[in-house]
């Protein structure tokens, strides 16, 4: 087998065998098979597509790239959550620790930026010290004493989607169906956890963006999901606006132990309490997602959350005072808070303009590997139907760079659409899909 013929065959619209998929897959693991093929073949795929048969094998061949954990010998029941992506997901932050502080340990092995989208682990890395790069030892050990692990994929779990995650991430290969759904599920089939709460994103500022394909891609999750023997949930999320306020790497993290501590945003808090009360209720800690929801929310509002968040960042590393005391948080140099222009209803707030200027910022990458700004980043401050005043607070921009901060100014005033006529809020979620 030659990788080149198994590039064409895709790129000719063919359905590649199983063996084909497996092939390339530990091809490229192994280093055999280069950057430049990997890229065109993740091209023809997102040109051309996968059957669903494909797809699955896809999915097992990344998942058995590497070692595959089984958590019962650790925990008997594991839950995790995975966002398909979007802007101002700092979903995690929260959910994460208010689960395992409701009972139910929480491994979750999460990701860096992808194209416009926040990555969890980006996030993390605003706390000096914190370590994502947990070995496999010392996950599980983490996950039976603390009950709670928020890491990077091991080099040793799914490698091959490690390594074409962040190949598409700059080569413009990451909005299709079969690459995202075998990339999301293998990781979560090699890390073990029983149950999967998955949260799709749809909207303008999410890598799915009609209500119909992000239905196709959580059914096909969850039909993944039931193949490996997992339990999962999929819920269709809104994300044509951002959620919360914040979006940038330092000002998502305070966001959330602002919210860890009592605050943030309505919408956020909303959102992170519907997620938790799926995982609950999917890792049978409560018999349905309703009253996981108000399990979870007591967990939140007596602290439990936050106290478990802080055990988080000290097992890994992390420095306490700097959660403590978020003004300690790397800080731009440039803060500027720009007024409405006009008064009206806002009727949209266009996700993707925000999150690519957030990366245009400096908060996410052009190039592989690339460093970004922990510190700079964009505050907006409405919703969708909130009416303003000429000269309210519209939003704020964290910069580093005066000419950047010029330009951004500008692509933010044209994200933000105005009506005189009232306009109806945009809803948090558009329905669930399960297995
Ligand atoms: N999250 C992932 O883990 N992979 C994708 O391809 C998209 C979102």
């Amino acid at each position: 087998m030659r990788a080149v013929d198994i590039i064409i065959k895709k790129r000719d619209r063919y359905e590649l065998s199983r063996e084909e998929i497996e092939f390339f897959i530990q091809g490229y693991t192994k280093g055999e098979i280069p950057d430049y093929q990997a890229a065109a073949w993740t091209m023809a795929i997102l040109l051309n597509g996968m059957t669903p048969r494909e797809t699955t094998d896809l999915t097992l061949a990344l998942a058995h790239s590497g070692e595959v954990l089984d958590l019962t010998t650790v925990v008997p029941n594991a839950v995790d959550k995975h966002s398909t992506g979007g802007v101002g997901d700092k979903t995690t932050l929260v959910v994460a620790p208010v689960v395992s502080a409701c009972g139910l340990p929480v491994g979750k092995m999460s990701g860096r930026g992808l194209g416009f989208s926040g990555g969890t682990l980006d996030k993390m890395d605003a706390i000096p010290g914190y370590r994502s790069d947990l070995s496999t030892e010392e996950f599980l050990e983490q996950l039976k004493t603390v009950n709670i692990v928020l890491t990077g994929q091991t080099s040793d779990l799914a490698p091959a989607d490690g390594k074409i995650y962040a190949l598409r991430d700059v080569t413009g290969t990451v909005q299709s169906v079969p690459l995202i759904a075998s990339s999301v599920m293998s990781k979560k089939i090699a890390s073990g956890a029983h149950a999967i709460v998955l949260d799709v994103k749809v909207g303008v500022g999410a890598f799915m963006t009609s209500l119909e394909e992000a239905r196709s891609l959580s059914e096909l999750m969850v039909s993944i999901a039931d193949l490996a023997g997992r339990k999962a949930v999929s819920l269709l999320s809104d994300m044509n606006q951002p959620l919360g306020n914040a979006v940038g790497n330092a000002l998502e993290l305070e966001e959330a132990i602002r919210t860890l501590r009592g605050g943030g945003p309505e919408d956020f808090i909303e959102h992170c309490l519907v997620v938790a009360g799926q995982m609950l209720a999917l890792g049978d800690v409560t018999p349905d997602e309703e009253q996981g929801m108000r399990m979870a929310e007591s967990a939140l509002q007596d602290g439990r959350g936050w106290e478990r968040f802080k055990s988080l960042v000290a097992a890994q590393g992390g420095d306490v005072g700097y959660i403590e005391d978020p003004r300690c948080l790397a800080k731009a140099s440039l803060i500027e808070q720009v007024p409405a222009p006009r008064s009206g209803y806002l009727k949209e707030i266009n996700a993707r303009v925000v999150g690519e200027t957030s990366c245009y910022l400096g908060a996410g990458r052009a190039e592989k590997g690339e460093q970004i700004d922990l510190a700079v980043g964009i505050l907006i401050h409405h919703k969708v139907g909130d009416f303003l005043k000429t000269g309210d607070p519209l939003f704020t921009i964290h910069a580093n760079d005066p000419a950047k901060l010029e330009e951004s100014r500008q692509r933010l005033l044209d994200a933000h659409l105005w009506s005189d006529k009232p306009v109806e809020p945009l809803p948090l979620f558009y329905g669930v899909v399960k297995n």
